[in-house]
């Protein structure tokens, strides 16, 4: 099979668990994204990936063949890390050849090499420049043209944006996504932030805790996500527990009750976790006591100018909407509200 599969990977220093049961097929050309918070092991495997970190069990293959014990050298896989790691001494032109030199490859294809890699990120005109004197979104357009000079197999980028500012990690993430597209790379970058992955990823892979949440398109992770864990972590989402009661409605902790598809798993008294998305809820000054409507209090409102975030309390939890300007109800804190909650917007969770 083409790509990259992991099977039952696993990695643990002594008795610590950084990494377990990691079952996973990258297929060729995706750009996929480890997302998950600090610690749950996604740099380890990378690393394992990458051949810079030995496997406790399990295999790696690419392609096929079975790379869980080649040298990280005999990969050919680029890598570009948060530090970039280029060398300041060197010019444009020299760190970008530096992989090429190091395969042997004679100067005239280095030279035909670096002058196409060069017009692929825009700057041919800094050949001779030393790194040190270009700016962040210039050292990482190097640090990946470097990364890709000898036609890797596979681009591994881990955090390679976390230090530039917001603004320009947002154009960097548009110009490796189509460069990547481009050049048909497979490709996988660690990240912790949810809004990079969404922006970038053909497939993102949660992980938590030590192991793979949920596989998914960004918007099947966001839309469906497989447990509380998920949900949390990606999104803003509003999280409140309920009690099953059977024909499909659950009651909510002030006693409302609301219609939400819940299937035919769950049974009547069990006491669930909903989900429902801020952007879903939606806010209405009249109160009325239909459909799936709850009447509620405003108390808290955040105007950052392109959307208006409405946390209202209502049937005994507190969920926040999200709504745009021209939604805008003119509403303050201590108004009284309804909040309807469509039933097709309602997610059960699983633990
Ligand atoms: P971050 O986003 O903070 O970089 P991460 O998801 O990449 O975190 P890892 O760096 O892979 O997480 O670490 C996973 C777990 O393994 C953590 O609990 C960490 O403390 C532990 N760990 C990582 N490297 C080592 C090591 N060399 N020795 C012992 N424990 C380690």
């Amino acid at each position: 099979m083409t790509g990259l599969m992991l099977e039952n990977v696993e990695k643990f220093y002594g008795s610590a668990c950084a990494v377990t049961d990691v079952n996973l097929h990258l297929p060729q050309g995706k750009l996929v994204c480890f997302l998950g918070p600090s610690g749950c092991g996604k740099t380890t495997l990378l690393r394992m990936i990458a051949g810079l970190e030995t496997l406790t069990s399990g295999e790696i293959r690419l392609d096929g063949e079975d790379v869980s014990h080649t040298p990280a050298h005999e990969r050919n896989f680029g890598m570009v890390f948060q530090s970039l790691a280029l060398f300041p001494h060197m010019t444009v032109g020299e760190n970008i050849a530096y992989p090429l030199k190091l395969r042997g490859v004679d100067k005239a294809a280095q030279k035909a090499r670096v002058t196409e890699l060069l017009a692929m990120i825009q700057l041919q005109q800094m050949v001779d420049r030393p790194v040190a004197k270009l700016s962040g979104g210039q050292r990482q357009r190097v640090a990946i043209a470097r990364a890709i000079a000898s036609h890797p197999k596979l681009l591994l980028l881990d955090e390679p944006l976390s230090a530039l500012d917001a603004k320009l990690r947002e154009s960097m993430q548009v110009e490796i996504r189509q460069l990547q597209k481009q050049l048909n790379i497979t490709t996988i970058l660690v990240t912790h932030d949810q809004r990079e992955a969404m922006t970038m990823a053909d497939i993102v892979v949660v992980l938590g805790e030590h192991r793979v949440q949920q596989v998914g398109t960004p918007i099947e992770i966001y839309r469906n996500p497989a447990n509380a864990f998920v949900a949390d972590f990606i999104g803003s989402g509003n999280i409140f527990p309920a009690k099953a009661l059977g024909g499909g409605r659950v009651q909510l902790p002030a006693g409302d009750s609301l219609d939400v598809p819940i299937g035919d798993t769950i049974k009547a008294g069990a006491e669930i976790r909903m989900l429902v998305r801020p952007e879903d809820l939606q806010l209405s000054r009249s109160q009325a006591a239909e459909g799936n409507r709850l009447n509620g209090t405003v108390t808290f409102i955040r105007d950052i100018g392109a959307t208006i975030e409405t946390t209202v309390e209502c049937g005994g939890v507190s969920l926040t909407a999200l709504s745009t300007p021209n939604q805008s109800l003119g509403l303050a804190i201590g108004h009284p509200i309804s909040v309807m909650i469509p039933a097709e917007a309602c997610r059960v969770l699983s633990a």
